[in-house]
């Protein structure tokens, strides 16, 4: 039997829900959410009325012990963030490893992310990939950089809008600007959009056309 569930929430297009993640949030006995607000109206958006609890990153670490405990007594939890898939770039790792530590059940139903349709639409291999979610803001960011320069697999971020131009000009600068690359923003959404081209020829365009939304930087690995 599951103890909790980890259900992927549309990154933008309402529509990619799984059949079965609906299911789920139904049949849980409550749901936990990083934003109880943006979880709310999906929720209402598809009819749902269940009890929603906050799980966000400046409470982790505190509440991990409670949910154990919760699902310990018997209650089955679902955990959701506000976007794609609990525990890529936002929390979950925590509370899976504290769950498998109790001998409780935890699955983790497929369904949308940010990183798998942007690395497939790049047009970059796609049989070796890393996924390195936000490289550090400051601290550790060119040691980082520094290791991926001699990577051979296709490398993935995710990036902010303000520092898209930023993380551009600096992988062109260690891992060199005539590397392959693609950037994909606001997926599934009304102006998603794909450039493709080296990573200095899309810094030039980014330059002059100022990054809006959410994006997914994908970089040809080396060889
Ligand atoms: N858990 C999410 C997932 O499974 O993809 C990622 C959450 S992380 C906090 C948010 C980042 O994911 C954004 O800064 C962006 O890099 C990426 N992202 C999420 N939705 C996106 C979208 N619709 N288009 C492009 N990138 C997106």
């Amino acid at each position: 039997r599951t103890h909790l569930y980890l259900v992927p929430t549309p990154i933008g297009n309402l529509e990619d829900i799984t059949l079965r993640a609906i299911r789920i949030l139904k049949e849980v006995d409550g749901i936990l959410a990083e934003d109880t607000r943006t979880t709310g109206h999906l929720l209402r958006h598809l009819d749902i009325s269940q009890s929603v609890r906050s799980f966000h990153i400046h409470n982790e670490h505190r509440t991990v012990a409670a949910i154990v405990e919760r699902l310990k007594a018997g209650e089955v939890l679902a955990l959701v963030s506000d976007a794609g898939t609990p525990g890529i770039s936002d929390p979950g790792f925590l509370l899976v490893r504290a769950c498998l530590e109790a001998g409780l059940q935890v699955e983790c139903l497929p369904g949308p992310t940010a990183l798998i349709p942007a690395l497939v639409k790049s047009g970059l291999p796609t049989d070796r990939f890393a996924f390195e979610g936000f490289l550090p803001h400051k601290k550790g960011r060119s040691t980082r950089l520094k290791a991926l320069a001699e990577e051979s697999r296709t490398l993935v971020f995710y990036e902010s809008p303000h520092r898209v131009l930023r993380t551009l000009q600096e992988l062109a600068d260690v891992l060199g600007a005539e590397r392959l690359a693609a950037v994909s923003r606001e997926l599934t959404k009304v102006y998603e959009e794909t450039r493709r081209g080296t990573l200095q020829e899309l810094h030039t365009w980014f330059t002059q056309h100022p990054p809006k939304g959410e994006f997914v930087l994908v970089v040809q690995g080396k060889f």
